[in-house]
C-alpha cells in the first residue's frame, strides 16, 4: 500500500530526518530509543502534564520482543527483568493442584519506563544504580525532544510533511516532521481521526491490579508466589500473581514485590460496577481507576469480594496491597498500521489494544518498532511492515477474545485453562497466521 522505502547512502541511512511521535509511554519511547539510535531526530509529544508519567507501580510480562528490543537498545547495563521459574495452578482452598516448569521472565512497567527515559532523554533515577546516561550519548545519535503537557488534537499533510497540531497550556501549537508515529494508546486520537468508527468496547470485567513486599507476605503466599508464574480459575474470576523488581526495580531477594492482577465480572448497567468505577471525587471514570483514586466503600466491597472469591494467599494479597489500581478491560483493533501513504504510522496499544490475559502488550509495542527500524534501515518495505504488524494485532487480539472469555463466562476444566494459557505463551515466529488475519 505504501511507498515508503528508505534506501541507504554510503551506509547511512537515508530517509525521515525527524520524526514526531504522539504518546510518550512505553510504545512512544521504544520508537524514540530506537530511532535516535540509528540516528533519526525525533520529537515525542506526551499529553501528561507532568515530566515524568505516573508509576502504577504494576507488574508486566517481559516477552520476546520487549527483552530483544532492550538487548539491542538498552545503554544501561543493569538486569530488566527477574526470573519465574515455575508455573503454579491454586484450587479455592490455595492447595498447588497442577504446576509445571516454565521460566518466564518478569519486570515492572516503572522500571522498562525509566531505562527507556534514561536512553531517550538522559532522566536520572534510582532505576539506573549509580550509572550516567550522559556517559552513553554517541556522536551518531539523532536529537531528542521530549515535550509534556502537549495533547494532540490533530494533523495535515503539508508538501510531504506532517503537521502536528497539539495544545500546551491552552495554546495551539504545531510540529512537523517526515513522519508521524501514533503511539497515543487504546483510546489514540490518532486512530480516532483515521478510523472514528472504530470503538473501544467493554467486555464486562475489570481488572483489579496491586503489589506486595515479598517480606510482607505470609510464609504460604511466599512459597506460592516467589519466582513462580501462579494461577487460579473460578467462576468468573481469574487471578495471576509473580514476582516483579521492588523500588527503583531492585531485583535482590527481599527487596521485589508481588504482583496481583485479578480478573473479576462487573456486568455493564450494575451498581457494584458504578461504585467501583467512581473515584474519589466523585467522577464516574470509564476505564481506569489510578492508585489512589478508589474509594473507601468501593475497596471494602473489592476485599469482601476477593475474601470469598480467591484462595486465601490471593485473598492476602489484595487485603494487603496498599495502592490497588483497576482497569476495565476493553477490546479495540483499528484496521491497519500504515497510513497516508506509509506517513502516518500506529502502533502500540493505539494499533491494536490487547485484553491483558495476552500479556503481549509491551512485547507487541516492542515488536511494532523493531520491524519500524527494519523499513527505515530498508531492509523492509513498509508493505511487509504493515503485514506483518497487522497480522500480529489481529491474531493476538483473537487470542486474547478466547482465552478471556472462556475464563471469565464459561465453566472449562482446569486442563483447558492451562492448555489456553501455554497456547499464549508460543513464541512470536511459531504462531499461525490463518487468513482473516493476513493482509492482501
Ligand atoms: C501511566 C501508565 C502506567 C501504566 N502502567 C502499567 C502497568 O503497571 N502494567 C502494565 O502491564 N501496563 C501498564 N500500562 C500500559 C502499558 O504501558 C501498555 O499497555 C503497553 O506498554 C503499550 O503501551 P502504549 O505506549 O502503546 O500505550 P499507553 O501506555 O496507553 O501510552 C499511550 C500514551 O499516549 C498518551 N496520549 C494519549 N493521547 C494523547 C494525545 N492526544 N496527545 C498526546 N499524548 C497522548 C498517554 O498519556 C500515554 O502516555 C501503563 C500505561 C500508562 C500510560
Amino acid at each position: 500500500m505504501a511507498d515508503t522505502h528508505l534506501s541507504h547512502q554510503n551506509g547511512r541511512v537515508a530517509g525521515p530526518k525527524h520524526v514526531v511521535i504522539v504518546g510518550g509511554s512505553l510504545a512512544g519511547l521504544f520508537t524514540g530509543v530506537a530511532l535516535k539510535t540509528i540516528g533519526i531526530n525525533t520529537t515525542i509529544l506526551e499529553r501528561n502534564p507532568n515530566k515524568l508519567l505516573d508509576n502504577q507501580g504494576a507488574g508486566i510480562v517481559a516477552g520476546g520482543d520487549t527483552m530483544a528490543f532492550f538487548e539491542k537498545y538498552n545503554r544501561c547495563p543493569r538486569d530488566v527483568a527477574i526470573q519465574s521459574q515455575k508455573r503454579l495452578y491454586l484450587d479455592p482452598n490455595g492447595n498447588i493442584v497442577h504446576e509445571e516448569v516454565m521460566k518466564q521472565t518478569m519486570t515492572s512497567w516503572d522500571l522498562v519506563y525509566y531505562l527507556l527515559r534514561a536512553n531517550y532523554d538522559n532522566v536520572e533515577s534510582g532505576y539506573l544504580q549509580g550509572k550516567k546516561p550522559t556517559s552513553w550519548a554517541k556522536d551518531t545519535d539523532g536529537t531528542v525532544d521530549y515535550r509534556y503537557g502537549c495533547t494532540v488534537t490533530g494533523y495535515a499533510m503539508q508538501a510531504g510533511k506532517v503537521k502536528v497540531a497539539y495544545t500546551r497550556e491552552g495554546k495551539e501549537e504545531a510540529v512537523s516532521g517526515d513522519l508521524l508515529i501514533g503511539a497515543d494508546g487504546p483510546s489514540s486520537t490518532i486512530r480516532k481521526i483515521l478510523h472514528p468508527e472504530v470503538h473501544r468496547d467493554y467486555c464486562g470485567y475489570v481488572v483489579i491490579r496491586g503489589t506486595v513486599p515479598e517480606n510482607e507476605a505470609s510464609p504460604e503466599s511466599k512459597a506460592a508466589f516467589i519466582e513462580r508464574f501462579t494461577f487460579y480459575h473460578g467462576p468468573g474470576v481469574q487471578n495471576l500473581t509473580y514476582t516483579i523488581p521492588g523500588i527503583n526495580g531492585a531485583t535482590e531477594v527481599g527487596k521485589r514485590l508481588l504482583n496481583f492482577v485479578w480478573y473479576t465480572n462487573f456486568p455493564e448497567g450494575n451498581d457494584e460496577l458504578e461504585k467501583l468505577m467512581t473515584d474519589k471525587d466523585g467522577k464516574r471514570r470509564r476505564i481506569t481507576i489510578p492508585p489512589g483514586m478508589m474509594t473507601d466503600e468501593a475497596w471494602e466491597m473489592v476485599k469482601v469480594r476477593g475474601r470469598n472469591r480467591l484462595p486465601p494467599q490471593m485473598a492476602e494479597m489484595v487485603q494487603k496491597s496498599r495502592n490497588p489500581f483497576v482497569q476495565a478491560i476493553t477490546d479495540v483493533i483499528a484496521p491497519t498500521s500504515v497510513h497516508e501513504n506509509g506517513k502516518v504510522i500506529l502502533i502500540g496499544d493505539a494499533l491494536a489494544g490487547f485484553r491483558p490475559h495476552t500479556v503481549s502488550s509491551t512485547s507487541q509495542a516492542a515488536f511494532d518498532v523493531l520491524m519500524l527500524v527494519e523499513v527505515l534501515e530498508g531492509r523492509m518495505d513498509m508493505a511487509e511492515f504493515e503485514r506483518r504488524t497487522v497480522e500480529y494485532a489481529r491474531k493476538v487480539s483473537e487470542m486474547g477474545k478466547f482465552i478471556g472469555d472462556r475464563s471469565q463466562y464459561e465453566e472449562r476444566s482446569l486442563k483447558e485453562y492451562v492448555e489456553d494459557r501455554n497456547m499464549m505463551s508460543t513464541p512470536r515466529n511459531k504462531l499461525e497466521f490463518p487468513p482473516w488475519t493476513q493482509v492482501r
